[in-house]
């Protein structure tokens, strides 16, 4: 179904399979794939953008539910935030539920999606950290059916890209079985965007804990050091708790980590201190790392 909108796009495709919206893309090269639209119609409003023509992937239904596959959850891309905010979502992967609620007002969770999150890849990205944590892969669709796979972390740090024509048709997320948690600062009261978040998710099988620290750098950063730490410190077979002192240590760990100090000039001085603002966000990721692995393991 194609339909006209002149402010927007001259043409507006309303494809209703995956390989439909790949094969209109290869139609129309010029033409932007649109899921709830509240990244890209923002870039419109705002005239950043103006697509010649738009796919829109909202009656795409393949994509708008998830399935089990091999001890993995395949979310199709189109899932929307309000839906992975559900208490039978939230049964599955607890930390991409919470992640989901907390990205921004009801309206926004009801239109967001899961693929449009990761295609925009803002700092902000609130399932971005969740992701990362999960080692999770996204299923990518392209031409004549073609579908690669590839590392969520991999987009996200461009070492590799979509390329023309293609969509994110799903995320491939492992079952994990085990508490995981995400908490997010926004430095104001009620929804807002992050200026730092946290997803921890426990790996009992493989005697871990990843983490993965969202908003304050361009992509999510995990602190390998501080994961394989913890890791070692705790006794899966048992109780699984750690005192208050290690969960500090683990807080300031991850913190050093991921907002560190800065390097000594060049003739050897000693470094100035952090700046006042970089203190304080070190200060938060620290105190939202502690608080995760504490809610955890709790
Ligand atoms: C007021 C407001 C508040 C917000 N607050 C938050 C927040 O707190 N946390 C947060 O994380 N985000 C927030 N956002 C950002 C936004 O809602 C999310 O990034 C959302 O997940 C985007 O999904 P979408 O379906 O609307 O993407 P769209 O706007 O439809 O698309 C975004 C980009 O992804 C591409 N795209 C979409 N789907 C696919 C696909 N399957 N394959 C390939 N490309 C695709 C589009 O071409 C476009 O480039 C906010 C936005 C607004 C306007």
């Amino acid at each position: 179904m194609t339909t006209h909108a002149p402010q927007a796009a001259q043409s507006v495709t309303l494809p209703g399979t995956l390989d439909e919206a790949v094969a209109a893309l290869a139609a129309t090269p010029a033409a932007v794939p649109v899921a709830g639209g509240t990244d890209l119609m923002a870039a419109v409003n705002a005239g950043l953008l103006r697509p010649a023509a738009l796919v829109g992937l909202g009656r795409v239904n393949e994509i708008r539910g998830w399935q089990y596959q091999d001890g993995h959850a395949l979310l199709g891309a189109g899932l929307t935030h309000a839906r992975m905010g559900r208490p039978d979502f939230a049964a599955l992967i607890p930390a991409l539920a919470a992640s989901a609620r907390a990205a921004g007002p009801p309206q926004i969770r009801n239109a967001g999606t899961l693929g449009g999150n990761i295609v925009t890849a803002a700092p902000s990205g609130d399932t971005l950290p969740v992701l990362a944590a999960l080692d999770a892969n996204v299923i990518i669709a392209g031409p004549g059916g073609a579908r690669r796979e590839v590392p969520v972390s991999h987009l996200l740090t461009g070492m590799e890209m979509l390329r023309g024509g293609e969509l994110i048709g799903y995320v491939r997320v492992p079952l994990l079985h085990a508490p995981q948690v995400f908490l997010k600062a926004t430095g104001r009261t009620g929804p807002g965007r992050a200026i730092a978040s946290v997803a921890l998710v426990l790996d009992p099988a493989r005697r871990g804990v990843r983490c993965a620290i969202g908003a304050i750098a361009p992509m999510p950063l995990r602190p390998l050091d501080a994961e394989a730490w913890v890791g070692s410190l705790i006794d899966w077979d048992g109780a699984r708790s750690l005192a208050p002192e290690a969960l500090t240590a683990f807080g300031d760990y991850v913190a050093a980590a991921c907002v560190p100090d800065q390097p000594p000039a060049e003739d050897g001085t000693e470094a100035p201190p952090l700046p006042p603002g970089v203190l304080h966000l070190r200060r938060t990721v620290a105190a939202l790392a502690r608080r995760a692995l504490g809610r955890a393991l709790s």
